[in-house]
């Protein structure tokens, strides 16, 4: 299974990445599913903040995440902003263009 990852910018101040990458490898929280599929890591991404939005550099992003055969997207729950109460409405935004183009998102990591 081709897997990417997308984390939020502000959690990137504090985030290693190491939860994360430790469910993954471990098959455990969100990747419990693929305990008997083996897993490419295709994409480790960030998104460029709320004040960028879906811009150039973030689509750019979203297009090779598409572009390098990922077949799931994880988007890790830091994305989901206290203030708003729900998702992030660019994370909302980026997944949306990533199922049009085939990939199934799911939203959790660990
Ligand atoms: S746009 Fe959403 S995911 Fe990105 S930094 Fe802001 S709250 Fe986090």
């Amino acid at each position: 299974m081709r897997i990417a990852i997308i984390n939020c910018l502000k959690a990137n101040e504090v985030c290693s990445g190491a939860g994360c990458l430790k469910a993954l490898n471990s098959r455990t929280k969100h990747f419990e599913q693929y305990r008997d599929t083996d897993i490419e890591l295709t994409a480790f991404a960030r998104c460029n903040g709320c004040e960028a939005g879906i811009d150039d550099g973030f689509k750019e992003k979203l297009d090779r995440i598409i572009n390098v055969g990922t077949e799931v997207c994880h988007v890790g729950v830091c994305t989901f902003r206290k203030d708003l109460e729900k998702e992030c409405p660019v994370i909302t935004q980026a997944l949306a263009y990533l199922q049009e183009h085939g990939i199934r998102c799911v939203r959790g990591t660990h």
